[in-house]
């Protein structure tokens, strides 16, 4: 029998079609199409999304939890139904276990201020890796400044790669919690989350996942995983700003006290005592961002409409078109070079600084980030001062990247 016959017919992904849901795709930078590559700070919003908040805007807004009129509890149906697509697509046992915040960051100091702060004596210890970004940094050293507790850093290699038996021989007695990036940001590595989650949990040591920059490339699925808390911010993954979530497991949420109190997240206050809200309401003080939600669960739901697998593997199809373009490049340096990565290149170019770089590709019409990437300590490990970073998602094109090369070319040829 022909094997041709009895194989499934696959479809390569059809980009150009999903480009069509970007409007902003579609704009010119300096007269030049605009080939964005900066998903990795932030990606673009689907006409889903954008119709989504649009029609909440113009036919739904009411504060939510309060009203009895009609509004409000659109609104509030609205709000919560994201939540309730946010679980489904996290994998999540209960939408108790979804929180909505602002962001990975602030998520992170939710659980810091919340679940380690109460619990940390002074000789405990947070485990965290070289490569994590500022915001599951900062945190830790806050709530080590307040409680005593000591921060301590697994290494990373020369590629940027975090080895699991670096970071389990750093698991001891006193370590309280393990916080690590699922995908690093600086560096595009994917990490071995799920033998450091076992291993934190064979020890009993309470886990949280930065997945800022994984869930746009990735399955994420909080019952595999089994990680006590996972964050990421909506941003990333074509929701609105302002808009992120904290996954908890919901026994740690129900023992952890509240962060903010406020509004909503109460049952009954009198000056004595005040009874808080069942989860997850509890960790929701104040009117949330309801738009920012709506906007998240629309993005979501479209991520349902696409072949995500082809998507993801289209993803990778540009990392390797892109590291193979980039190192043909004479005077480049790509940071970051581990096995497994996500689909994002971190370069540095001999004689030209990273800014000057971002500078002239945008002349081009092409928007790439530089900098530190809020991880000065990746930068001080490969002694720069900055790199330039390309990211890439599902819409963006072969094409775009060998602009990206000829760009980089271009920006070398006038530095010499
Ligand atoms: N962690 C990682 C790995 C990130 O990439 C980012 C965003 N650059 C953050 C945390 C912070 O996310 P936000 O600014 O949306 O809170």
């Amino acid at each position: 029998m022909n094997s041709a016959a009895t194989q499934p017919l696959v479809l390569p992904f059809d980009v150009m079609r999903v480009r069509q849901d970007f409007p902003i795709l579609a704009r010119e930078v300096h007269r030049q199409p605009l080939a964005y590559l900066d998903n990795g700070a932030s990606a673009q919003r689907p006409l889903a999304v954008i119709a989504a908040v649009d029609d909440y805007e113009r036919h739904h807004h009411a504060n939510i939890h309060r009203g009895v009129h009609t509004l409000s509890q659109e609104a509030t149906a609205l709000y919560e139904s994201a939540r309730d697509r946010v679980m489904r697509h996290i994998n999540a046992r209960s939408r108790n276990e979804v929180l909505f915040v602002r962001g990975t960051t602030e998520a992170i100091n939710l659980v810091a201020q919340s679940y380690a702060r109460p619990l940390l004596k002074a000789g405990d210890e947070i485990l965290i890796t070289h490569l994590e970004h500022h915001a599951n940094i900062v945190p830790w050293q806050m709530v080590c400044e307040q409680t005593g507790a000591k921060l301590v850093v697994a290494p990373m290699d020369v590629h940027g790669e975090v080895h699991a038996e670096a970071v389990e021989a750093l698991m001891g007695p006193r370590t309280r919690l393990l916080a690590c990036a699922h995908v690093s940001n600086a560096l595009g590595t994917v990490l071995p989350v799920r033998r450091l989650l076992a291993s934190a949990r064979a020890r009993g040591i309470v886990s949280l996942v930065d997945g800022a920059q994984a869930i746009p490339h990735m399955d994420v699925d909080m019952q595999s995983l089994a990680c006590d808390f996972y964050v990421f911010s909506g941003h990333k993954v074509y929701a609105p700003t302002g808009i992120g979530v904290l996954y908890g497991r919901e026994a740690l949420l129900e023992r952890m006290p509240p962060w903010q109190g406020g509004g909503d997240m109460i049952l009954t206050v009198s000056f004595e005592r005040t009874t808080y809200n069942a989860l997850p309401y509890k960790f929701e003080a104040g009117t949330p961002n309801i738009s920012g939600a709506i906007g998240l669960g629309a993005a979501l739901a479209y991520l349902g409409t696409i072949d995500l697998a082809a998507a993801h593997a289209h993803e990778h199809a540009l990392l390797l078109h892109a590291t193979k373009v980039l190192s043909q490049i004479e005077g480049l340096r790509i940071v970051g070079t581990a096995r497994e990565k996500a689909s994002l290149v971190s370069f540095a170019v001999d004689a030209v600084h990273a800014h000057d770089l971002g500078t002239i590709l945008d002349q081009d019409g092409i928007a790439i980030r530089t900098g530190h990437h809020c991880a000065m300590p990746v930068m001080d490990f490969f002694k720069l001062p900055a790199t330039a970073r390309a990211s890439f998602v599902f819409y963006n094109t072969y094409e775009e990247i060998d602009r990206l090369g000829a760009s980089v070319r271009r920006a070398r040829a006038m530095f010499r």
